[in-house]
């Protein structure tokens, strides 16, 4: 049935999913297969990446902090302005787009802190489709704002108690689901991550990111940067922001991810650093176990953050050296979330400040005509209650 196995990134991707779901993936895969290259296809989602989303996302010039850290010229690619706030809603406007094309008026999705949750929600609203979201229970009482804003939107949101009742596990709820309800339902993804399609389709629908910020960055000051950089959960405003640097060999590619209290600590989730290879929720990628194999218990206090794998093509950029992949602490987030806030009157989500630490890190290190891109995944309203707590502030939330 299967020539070569499809979506591999060198060794790592593939399809590793029940009988069951199968011939829905691979209906998935070629459906994408041909919408991909459809003009109108695509003409239909950039309207509505312009219009609803906000699209182009600005590429703003960092002067304060620039001058500040005395190296690098810093540009921030601003997904935190797009409609709901982060970068998902360019994926989901991708897939549900799809998933009507494919005749489906239902999708379901997982989601950790909520903003993939609420970017579904969203979308299902917008193309009156309906909406069923699985969370972890854990998660559901950490982030009952944006449980209530999915119902606002219309959507159903079900709290998982099985495993620690966190991302991992509403994961597989909605494999679950989907697998017992494929005819009118489509799984919408959240990052670049499950069996193929999704990893590619996911990086693809991203890719937007870089496609804008290369062209942006040319116009602004006519040369390429040193470095992009991104945080890294899944992985995908990260590949997003790489993809269009990949055959820009000068062009370093560096992912953030959690290190949490420490990558030495057993509270942490930085995959890259301290995982293995291992075979999770449809794909061979690297996931954070324990001695046994079984998939350990990650933290980090930014929810997005807080997955125990990544995306498939990451796995692929470290081994082949073209990426680079960093840790960023908790400590060192905060101090960044506090510093941009300041510095540059932005208040970023705690996930995009991972990757602001990184750059208060490199930029120093760094020429002053050379220049740094980094990819404010999303906006920190969603964060201001847990920074203050941090802080030992308390807000009444
Ligand atoms: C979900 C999320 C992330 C992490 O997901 P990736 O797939 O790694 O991009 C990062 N930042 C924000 C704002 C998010 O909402």
């Amino acid at each position: 049935m299967q020539k070569i196995k499809p979506g591999r990134f060198g060794n790592f991707g593939g399809q590793y999913i029940p009988e069951t779901l199968m011939t829905e993936v691979n209906r998935l895969a070629a459906a994408y297969d041909h919408y991909k290259n459809d003009p109108d296809f695509q003409a239909e989602l950039t309207t509505l990446l312009n219009d609803y989303a906000g699209r182009p996302s600005r590429l703003y010039y960092a002067k304060r902090m620039s001058e500040d850290l005395g190296g690098a010229q810093i540009y921030f690619k601003r997904e935190d302005l797009n409609h709901t706030g982060s970068h998902k809603i360019n994926n989901v406007l991708g897939q549900m787009l799809l998933a009507q094309k494919m005749g489906k008026t239902r999708v379901i999705a997982e989601t950790g802190a909520g903003q993939h949750g609420v970017a579904t929600a969203t979308v299902a609203a917008l193309m009156g489709m309906e909406c069923e979201v699985f969370m972890g229970k854990v998660d559901t009482d950490r982030q009952a704002l944006n449980v209530y804003r999915m119902k606002l939107l219309g959507a159903k949101v079900h709290a998982i108690t099985t495993g620690t009742g966190t991302l991992k596990d509403a994961v597989n709820a909605a494999m679950q689901e989907w697998a017992s309800r494929v005819d009118d339902t489509h799984y919408v993804i959240g990052s670049t991550m499950g069996p193929h399609p999704f990893p590619t389709m996911v990086r693809d629908f991203q890719s937007v990111i870089s496609r804008e910020a290369r062209a942006q960055i040319l116009e602004a000051t006519g040369k390429l940067p040193a470095a992009i950089v991104a945080c890294v959960g899944g992985g995908s405003n990260a590949i997003g922001a790489f993809y269009n640097f990949i055959n820009d060999k000068d062009v370093r590619l560096i992912g953030c991810e959690a290190a949490g209290k420490g990558v030495n600590t057993d509270q942490q989730a930085a995959t890259m650093e301290t995982g293995r290879t291992g075979i999770f929720h449809g794909m061979k990628s690297r996931f954070i176990q324990d001695g046994d194999g079984q998939i350990a218990p990650v933290y980090s206090i930014s929810a997005g953050l807080d997955y125990p794998g990544i995306g498939p093509e990451h796995v692929h950029l470290a081994e082949t050296g073209r990426a680079e992949y960093v840790g960023v602490t908790d400590d060192e987030a905060v101090d960044a979330f506090e510093y941009i806030a300041k510095e540059e009157g932005i208040i970023c989500a705690v996930e995009s400040a991972h990757a602001v630490a990184y750059v208060q890190k490199l930029a120093p290190q760094l020429a002053k005509d050379q220049i740094i891109i980094c990819n404010l995944s999303g906006r920190g309203d969603k964060d201001v209650a847990a920074i203050a707590r941090y802080r030992g502030v308390d807000i009444h939330d």
